[in-house]
């Protein structure tokens, strides 16, 4: 079945190429200053793709800023799984369009790889779902899992309104798994599915001893400097290798399994590698030995100072500040909480207000870590399905960062699969200039996605 699969997805490619070129071509930047016609005429043409496709039940959802999510199906029978495949169709500005080699809205093929903007991210993700359900629909007929697909307006600005979405429409969209194609690979060539996202708390702090600036000559002494108490309290948050000191902020992390563990190791990720693809000086030293590097970015917190203002660079006088503000970042691992480890946060440094200053606090929506059940059948079944369809083990790999799609999914479905694939690689440069996409891992991809389509079938539900 493998090879006459992927014979005739090579034989489609050419067409698969043409539909993701016709997508690149509308530059659907979901940012308000951008205008948002685009988004529309993107989600018209994938709504359009649907229609030829002959799916049903083809609809806009809308969220509150009007970014359409194009929804449709194509269901075979009650007996069969229903897969639930998500993409996005709006993508990011073209950033700085002077370091362009190629026009970003106009897909062109160099060599192995594509170029345009959201040629990777994510306007390949909706071909993958098309193009892989298209391949089993002509293998299986009827005989096939059902499938629905949600293709996002507004991922890239932020996913405002797509909780709302999956609430009102959670009925419709009712699935015994998801597909998430808005990941990558490890490396290209290497199949890999993100089991792990890091969450997200953040806060602001202002720190404030007088009404007003003053003369530091006149002044300072006997009053108690804000900039001087905001860092001492932020510096005791963590230790000399950046561990988080507030008490029980770990207790509820998830570690990470065997499997997972030996699967880090397998990447060969080493400290030259990690050091030069962060531009990481070369006398600093890092928090953590090279075996840790990727353990420290996927399973554990980090927490980062993201800006700090105590007067003003320009204006630095002999000037006793009235306040010293922050901007503090927590990165949390899987099984972490958002909510809890914010008001962690805010406990621990109004403790260590010292002197009796106003302290004051404004708290960000934050984000839950998310882990993906890997005990669960499709989750192998997936992982069995990528490995022989790129001829090499599929590996796990965490994500240091949040995609809420995946936890606002698990809110809504419950305890059901989140497969987070996706065919970004190290060298795609989404949401940079020259943003593309790898050929051979486009096949790779597709033909994944059917096998997996085809193995959940055949025993049925
Ligand atoms: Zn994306």
């Amino acid at each position: 079945m493998k090879n006459a699969l992927e014979r005739n997805i090579n034989q489609s490619i050419p067409r698969y190429l043409d539909l993701l070129k016709a997508l690149v071509s509308i530059p659907s930047i979901s940012f308000d200053n951008f205008d948002q016609k685009y988004v529309e005429d993107s989600a018209n043409a994938v709504k359009s793709l649907f229609e030829q496709a002959g799916f049903q039940n083809i609809q806009f959802l809308r969220p509150p800023s009007g970014r359409a999510t194009v929804y449709a199906e194509s269901l075979t029978s009650p007996d069969q799984p229903t897969v639930l495949l998500y993409a996005h169709h709006d993508v990011q500005p073209p950033m700085r369009t002077e370091l362009w080699d190629t026009p970003p809205f106009e897909a062109i093929v160099k060599g192995d790889r594509i170029y345009g903007r959201g040629t990777a991210d994510d306007k390949a993700g909706i071909i993958t779902h098309f193009a892989a359900t298209e391949q089993v629909r002509n293998l299986l007929g009827n005989k096939g899992p059902n499938l629905k697909f949600i293709i996002e307006g507004e991922e890239e600005s932020g996913s405002a309104g797509f909780a709302q979405i999956l609430k009102e429409n959670a009925e419709l969209l009712k699935c015994d798994a998801v597909i998430v194609a808005d990941l990558g690979n490890f490396a290209k060539g290497t199949p890999s599915i993100t089991t792990t996202l890091r969450g997200m708390s953040a806060i602001s702090v202002t720190l404030r001893a007088t009404k007003a600036p003053l003369h530091s000559g006149s002044w300072s002494g006997p009053i108690p400097d804000p900039g001087q108490a905001l860092c001492k309290m932020i510096a005791s948050l963590t230790d000399a290798s950046g561990n988080i000191l507030i008490p029980h902020f770990e207790d509820k992390l998830v570690k990470p399994t065997q499997e997972e563990l030996e699967s880090y190791k397998s990447l060969g990720m080493t400290e030259a590698i990690f050091r030069n693809d962060g531009g990481v000086l070369n006398n600093v030293v890092l928090h953590v030995p090279e075996s840790e590097l990727l353990i420290s970015l996927w399973r554990k917190p980090s927490l980062v100072v993201t800006a700090m203002e105590i007067g003003s660079r320009k204006n630095a006088g002999n000037v006793l500040q009235d306040s010293a503000y922050a901007r503090i970042g927590i990165r949390l691992a899987p099984g972490m909480d958002a909510e809890e480890c914010t008001d962690m946060l805010i406990d621990f440094l109004k403790e260590r207000v010292p002197n009796g200053m106003e302290f004051q606090v404004e708290r960000e929506d934050g984000a839950n870590p998310f882990v993906t059940d890997t005990e669960h059948p499709f989750f192998k079944k997936m992982s069995e399905a990528m490995g022989d369809a790129y001829g090499t083990p599929t590996k796990f790999i965490g994500c240091g960062a949040s995609i809420p799609g995946a936890e606002l999914f698990r809110n809504t479905f419950g305890d059901i699969p989140i497969l987070l694939t996706g065919l970004e690689d190290p060298e795609c440069n989404a949401h940079g200039e020259n943003e593309s996409l790898y050929l051979p891992d486009f096949e790779h991809g597709i033909l994944a996605e059917t096998l997996f389509f085809a193995s959940i079938a055949k025993e049925g539900k």
